[in-house]
């Protein structure tokens, strides 16, 4: 199939990015590997989750929370937002699509993207002038060997599986990690009666190590421009533009304030230099 503009992953990014390129009249295909848009918010996420930061924040572009939102909006009211925007925006993403590989053809200026139908096991190939790689910082929940852990005979999960502090009333809990989601973790375990502790490090963050899970591969241009953590090497704010129209939505590390900023960027960058015909 031939396209002006491939988005990769329908989370807020890829739906802004979406939304911002409809405003300026631009075509474009949304691809998915799960079966559903926002996925990380609607199936790896906490119960007790609440944005961050206030909401004010946390508005995708061009549409702001109703009057009656809490100042810290709930996860489920967060995908009720997102739900009316795709709604709104008329956003309709390919599900169940998983892009494995893209690269750039020099003599036709395009991108060629291989994806598989992950229902059928089909594949399925695209050929785009310009590419998003809207598929999250957070892609892989990962956790990392530690020296030993073979022996530890209790549970062990990622912050992705956890959903209520409700299950581990009255046992010992060790959190590590102390960012947003450990510390709210760790409060969360704690109120619900576990014997809690929690382990902090400097530095605090390391990246994830590829940016869509191991089954993509970008080859040629991609591989210059993403550093081994997989994020676009040029730092904020020239993250978003990479090279032969490839565009990076939200991987600057500043969350949905962000990701709206990239996804009004690339849209604005394609429009100003789309070829009219392409398009
Ligand atoms: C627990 C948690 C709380 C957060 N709270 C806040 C907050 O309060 N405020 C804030 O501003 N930010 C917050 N963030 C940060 C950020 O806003 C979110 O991570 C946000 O979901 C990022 O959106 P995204 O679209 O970039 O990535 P994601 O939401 O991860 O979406 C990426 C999408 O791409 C898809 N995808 C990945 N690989 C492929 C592929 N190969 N082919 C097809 N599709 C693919 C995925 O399935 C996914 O649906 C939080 C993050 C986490 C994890």
């Amino acid at each position: 199939m031939e396209l002006a503009v491939l988005i990769i992953g329908a989370g807020p990014a890829g739906l802004a990015t979406a939304a911002c390129l409809s405003q300026h009249s631009i075509p474009y295909l949304i691809v998915e590997r799960e079966d559903c848009s926002a996925s990380l918010w609607r199936n790896r996420t906490y119960d007790r989750l609440k944005l961050h930061l206030a909401k004010e924040f946390c508005a995708l572009p061009y549409m702001p929370y109703p009057p009656n939102t809490p100042t810290y909006v709930p996860r489920a009211e967060f995908v009720k937002y997102l739900d009316r925007y795709i709604e709104h925006f008329d956003i309709q993403p390919r599900f169940c699509t998983a892009v494995e590989s893209a690269a750039y053809d020099v003599p036709s200026k395009r991108w060629a993207v291989l994806a598989r139908d992950t229902v059928s096991g089909a594949e399925v190939r695209y050929g785009a002038t310009y590419l998003v790689v809207a598929t999250g910082e957070n892609g892989e929940g990962r956790i990392p060997a530690i020296p030993g852990q073979e022996s530890f005979s209790g549970e062990a999960i990622h912050s992705t599986m956890y959903k209520s502090g409700r299950a581990h009333a009255g046992q010992r809990v060790l959190v590590v990690g102390s960012g947003n989601s450990g510390m709210e973790i760790a409060y969360d375990l704690a109120s619900h009666g576990a014997d809690t502790s929690i382990v902090i490090r400097s530095p605090v963050f390391k990246g994830v190590s590829k940016i869509a899970g191991n089954k993509v591969t970008f080859e040629r241009t991609t591989k210059h421009m993403l550093n081994n953590d997989g994020f676009p090497k040029k730092g904020y704010p020239d993250h978003w533009k990479g090279e032969d129209g490839l565009y990076f939505a939200g991987f600057a590390r500043r969350g949905l304030a962000g990701i709206t900023m990239d996804a009004k960027n690339i849209a604005s960058d394609i429009a100003y230099f789309a070829d009219p015909v392409s398009v």
